[in-house]
């Protein structure tokens, strides 16, 4: 069955900061609904579905969550200082859209910084850093951006729309909407699991620490713990091959190694198998410079895995993926829901 991409497009441009999950949480929930799920919540706003009943258990999942920014100033003269949420790189900021999440509605800015010929440091490089960027709303006073329903606190995040290119999809937060999408996708067609248990879960404040998954691993004790996520494909102009992370066309990657687990080999095996007698291609990832929420599993005693679909450009205004990666995601998923590990 061919993924329902306008879901996707739907999560993508969903505005959630880390926190600020609200109207990922809510797409979801109704999506669960709809394919009649029982979802359940936690305080601080994780979301679950249990399949199945005993041990074995296997937590898979996804982050609601993206990276973003939260107003710490507005000038008098009309114009908002931010602080980040998550991990963002400066340089690529100014000159792009955002949507701030006011309280009287979304209101639309810009990123601006000082002219690039200010902007001279100590060995004479030129760097853009979070401090010295602000957003433009259009507004001339503290007042006008107090009385557009922003204010210190209000986070934000990118204005971008999404593309279905035909055989790529393009569009912002997919770290980590394509996980979530492709465990929605998952359970829209999957038998209940033959052993054991299952908890697909939709996980808060990723990018800034993996505390929603913290509180689910405290929560469920897993056997085994999966994250699905939209990851770095570093195939790219001036990137030899060599470093490239993950490349897209070549399948969902799935990690050895990270920042934060080295994976169970036996999980990982029994992932390439599931991939290997399904016809499913698959790439293996090594990502010494990042971490998921399978961290955090790992640290309750579970086996720890990571499953993730390949990303262009994460953690920036918008990322670019293969649709096929994607449909092979969602079917390796649906595999292991159905026959999780041992
Ligand atoms: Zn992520």
């Amino acid at each position: 069955m061919q993924p329902d991409f306008s879901l996707l497009r739907e999560l993508s441009e969903a505005l959630g900061p880390s926190g600020f999950e609200d109207a990922v949480r809510s797409i979801i929930k109704k999506k669960l609904e709809k394919l009649g799920f029982k979802s359940a919540e936690d305080g601080l706003g994780n979301l679950y579905v249990r399949l199945g009943e005993g041990r074995p258990l296997t937590l898979i999942a996804a982050h609601m969550d993206e990276v973003g920014f939260i107003v710490k100033y507005i000038t008098s003269n009309g114009f908002l200082r931010v602080a980040s949420l998550g991990g963002v790189n400066p340089g690529i900021m100014p000159g792009t859209s955002v949507a701030i999440l006011g309280e009287k509605g979304v209101v639309k800015g810009v990123f601006g910084t000082i002219p690039p010929h200010l902007l001279k440091r100590g060995n004479g490089q030129r760097e853009v850093r979070v401090e010295d960027l602000y957003v433009d709303i259009g507004a001339s006073s503290r007042e006008e951006v107090e009385a557009s329903g922003i204010k210190l606190g209000t986070p934000l995040t990118f204005d971008t729309d999404f593309w279905d290119l035909g055989e790529a999809v393009s569009g912002k937060a997919f770290d980590d909407r394509l996980g979530c999408f492709a465990l929605l996708e998952a359970l829209r067609t999957a038998e209940p699991p033959s052993r054991g248990s299952v908890i697909i879960a939709f996980t808060v404040q990723e990018e800034v620490g993996t505390r929603g998954a913290s509180v689910l691993a405290h929560r469920f004790n897993p056997d085994y713990g999966i994250s699905v996520e939209g990851t770095i494909a570093s195939d790219v102009p001036g990137v030899s091959e060599e470093n490239w992370v993950t490349a897209l066309g070549r399948g969902p990657a799935v990690r050895v190694f990270d920042a934060t687990i080295v994976a169970s080999r036996q999980l990982v095996d029994y992932v390439l198998s599931v991939a290997e007698s399904a016809g499913i291609p698959v790439q293996i990832q090594l990502s010494p410079h990042s971490g998921t929420d399978a961290g955090r599993f790992v640290l309750l005693g579970a086996r720890p895995g990571n499953i993730s679909i390949p990303a262009r450009y994460i953690h920036s205004p918008r990322a670019l993926s293969i649709k096929s990666d994607i449909e092979y995601a969602v079917k390796i998923i649906r595999k292991i829901i159905e026959k999780p590990p041992p």
